[in-house]
């Protein structure tokens, strides 16, 4: 967020789409920053038992300190278990196929527009409920062919095709040296 100039202490509710380690382990050091430099309030939506799962984390990436060092932020939790409103947010929750443990994707109104957010999914029916009229999605496309519990980039282009209203926008992909990957930042026109 630094390098783009983005303040975190802008941030006012976030959406959580699962606990896999790739999408929650950030959040540490982001809290902090907002524990330490920004406070004041933070809404955090998420799949069932969102606050005991951050707890856990908070409690081992600070070593047990959290609590103590949190003192500045009011953390406020909500179990994404239907449509609601948050920080003047409207959302619908998705339930997404991924995996034995599944994964929240969120349908955000924003200013008269929606934003379909998926996290990690497979390319199910699912998944095209979600970006069904959306004005933009951001959806995971991990890699070429297909990918256990993940869309692919095939898959993620047919996905496209068939909402062609929609902007989409895909993360989650692989990078190093795969053919085709992406550098960090890199926009690609698909
Ligand atoms: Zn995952
Ligand atoms: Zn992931």
């Amino acid at each position: 967020m630094h390098r783009l100039g983005l303040d975190p202490g802008r941030v006012d509710v976030m959406f959580i789409s699962h606990f896999h380690g790739d999408h929650v382990l950030g959040l540490p050091p982001f809290l902090l920053q907002r524990a330490l430099v920004s406070k004041g309030r933070l809404d955090i939506v998420g799949p069932p038992r969102i606050a005991e799962q951050l707890g856990q984390l908070l409690d081992l990436a600070w070593a047990g300190e959290w609590t103590s060092l949190s003192a500045g932020l009011t953390l406020c939790f909500h179990q994404a278990e239907g449509p609601g409103t948050v920080a003047g947010i409207t959302y619908t929750p998705v339930a997404l196929d991924h995996g034995s443990i599944g994964c929240t994707g969120y349908r955000i109104h924003i200013g008269g527009k929606v934003l379909a957010y998926a996290g990690d999914s497979e390319p199910t029916e699912a998944l095209d409920q979600l970006v069904e009229g959306a004005d933009v999605a951001i959806v995971e496309a991990t890699a070429p062919g297909s990918v256990h519990s993940h869309t692919g980039w095939e898959e993620a282009r047919q996905l496209r095709d068939r909402h062609p209203q929609t902007l989409f926008f895909f993360n989650h992909l692989y990078a190093g040296t795969l053919e085709g990957a992406a550098r960090d930042l890199q926009t690609v026109n698909v």
